[in-house]
């Protein structure tokens, strides 16, 4: 029989509370798979102006939390709420570092004390669980900003009985951001000066978090098995290919789930029609609004080619900047929804002016329009240079809007070519990343999309897709046993 497991998630981000990608929606909604297997799990992450502007109800739980760290960073205020599956929700209050509009960085860049923040962050977490008293069997890192943790539990906690047992269990959901800091940042942390050393966080020169959490974390994972592999290679390993690969035995790689409450046209309450793949005719209904919302002027048959994204070097953008004026001459209307890097911005803005009704660009992060894209566009294109697991495509999938992609890491492990002879197939796949091979697929996809047959097939295929996160979080309870029995 399977034992209960006290599980702690500290993450930097969880939807519903602060989002700024995918790392959120996992960090939401896993929590909640484990604990329909019935186990006991609770989440820790920073109070956030982005928390404080929800509708969200917490108490204060303790209202002075010392966090002894080499400067003085001021205590910690902890409050509580209770989230849906009697997840217990831990806001971690310090406004001097989490009360701002943003969570690392506004689009002129970083906040400069990054470190600062998630360094309080990580020591306060084992103060917390002393102060209330909860010793969990796991707990579950996410990212940069919470690396620190399974280096304070195997050195300044190391003889402490309350942490001793505990296997600490490190997902990287993005190896590109490491937490790279100057090296007086080091003794910020309070770790011993011996650990600023090649076998510890130091970093040609630097403090790099990231390396921390891989090298002293119990078990590692990443969220698809692809990119599990790729992160051991130079070309995708950005520097930690080395240290990955001497881990090796203890990494693995486990594709993320989605939460169809959340993506799913049969229930989206943003759209005007659902719809599901055995009545499919309240996605026309979405298309048309989002022509009309959107203000494309295209003919009602042409397919519309969409993008949700972080508009950063990882998606691909370089490529499609460089593709556009070939895409644009196909018979298409072309949505993007997304923020970030300056420079996109610019060129986008000038995208939309150059092709108006036909490249609709839209700067924001709006969620509710997320869903109106997915339901009301054919296509969506995800070129990435590299992607752990991406969601975009997994939600597309649900709502019959198919996806574009470049075979990389999650990419590669969810969607499948279509082959119009057999008839099997979730999407279209290219393999090099580069112009010539995403202006082929993309004229391919037009051209199956033509053919009411064959793209009836494909959306059958498509719609019927199942990620949800009932297999991988059996996988992730399978791995934190595994690893309690080895490790603990
Ligand atoms: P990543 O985590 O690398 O940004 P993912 O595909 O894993 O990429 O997840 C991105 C998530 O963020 C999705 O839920 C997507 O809908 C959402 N998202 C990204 N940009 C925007 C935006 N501008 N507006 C609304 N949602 C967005």
């Amino acid at each position: 029989m399977i034992k209960k497991l006290k599980i702690l998630f500290v993450s930097p981000e969880a939807t519903p509370y602060a989002k700024t990608g995918g790392l959120a929606d996992v960090a939401g909604t896993l929590p909640m798979a484990l604990a329909s297997l019935g186990h006991d799990v609770r989440i820790v992450l920073p109070l956030y102006q982005a928390v404080k502007r929800g509708e969200f109800i917490y108490q204060e739980l303790i209202p002075r939390l010392s966090v002894p760290l080499p400067w003085d960073a001021g205590p910690a205020t902890v409050f509580t709420l209770q989230a849906p599956e009697d997840i217990r929700v831990y806001l971690l209050q310090n406004d001097r570092y989490y009360d701002r509009e943003y969570l690392y960085s506004t689009p002129q860049g970083d906040y400069p004390d990054n470190a600062q923040r998630f360094i309080f962050f990580c020591r306060a977490v084992p103060e917390l669980l002393k102060a209330i008293d909860f010793q969990p069997h796991v707990i579950h890192c996410h990212d940069w900003q919470t690396a620190l943790i399974p280096v304070y539990l195997k050195t300044i906690f190391r003889q402490d009985p309350f942490f001793r047992h505990i296997l600490s269990f490190y997902t990287i959901h993005n190896l590109a951001y490491q937490g790279i800091f100057p090296a007086e940042n080091f003794s910020l942390t309070g770790l011993p000066s011996e650990l600023f050393s090649i076998q510890g966080l130091e970093y040609w020169g630097n403090i790099n978090l990231m390396k921390g959490g891989i090298l002293f974390s119990d078990i590692i994972s990443t969220v698809s098995s692809k990119y599990s592999q790729e992160i051991r290679t130079p070309e995708y390993g950005y520097g930690l290919e080395g240290v990955l690969q001497d881990r090796s035995k203890d990494l693995y790689g486990i594709i993320n789930g989605v939460d169809y409450d959340e993506w799913n046209p049969a229930r989206d309450r943003f759209i005007v029609a659902n719809y599901d793949r055995r009545r499919i005719s309240g996605k026309k209904k979405c298309k048309d609004d989002l022509i009309a919302i959107s203000g494309l002027k295209i003919n009602k048959n042409s397919p519309i080619l969409a993008m949700i994204s972080r508009l950063a070097d990882q998606k691909g953008f370089d490529l499609l900047t460089q593709a556009m004026d070939q895409i644009m001459v196909l018979d298409v209307g072309f949505v993007l929804l997304g923020t970030g890097e300056e420079r996109y911005h610019t060129l986008f803005q000038a995208i939309g002016r150059r092709f108006p009704g036909k490249a609709i660009i839209k700067l924001e992060f709006n969620n509710a329009l997320a869903h109106k894209i997915e339901a009301g566009a054919d296509f969506f294109l995800m070129p990435s240079r590299y992607e752990p697991c991406g969601l975009n495509q997994i939600y597309s999938m649900k709502y019959g809007t198919i996806p574009i992609a470049r075979a990389t890491g999650g990419l590669d492990d969810t969607v499948e070519d279509f082959d119009p002879v057999t008839g099997r197939g979730t999407g279209f796949k290219f393999a090099q990343y580069a112009v010539e091979p995403l202006v082929t697929k993309i004229r391919e996809a037009i051209s199956i999309y033509q053919d009411k047959k064959l793209w009836r097939k494909l959306l059958a295929n498509t719609m019927a897709q199942d990620f949800s996160w009932k297999n991988s979080a059996k996988r992730y309870q399978e791995l934190y046993l595994e690893g309690l029995e080895r490790f603990s």
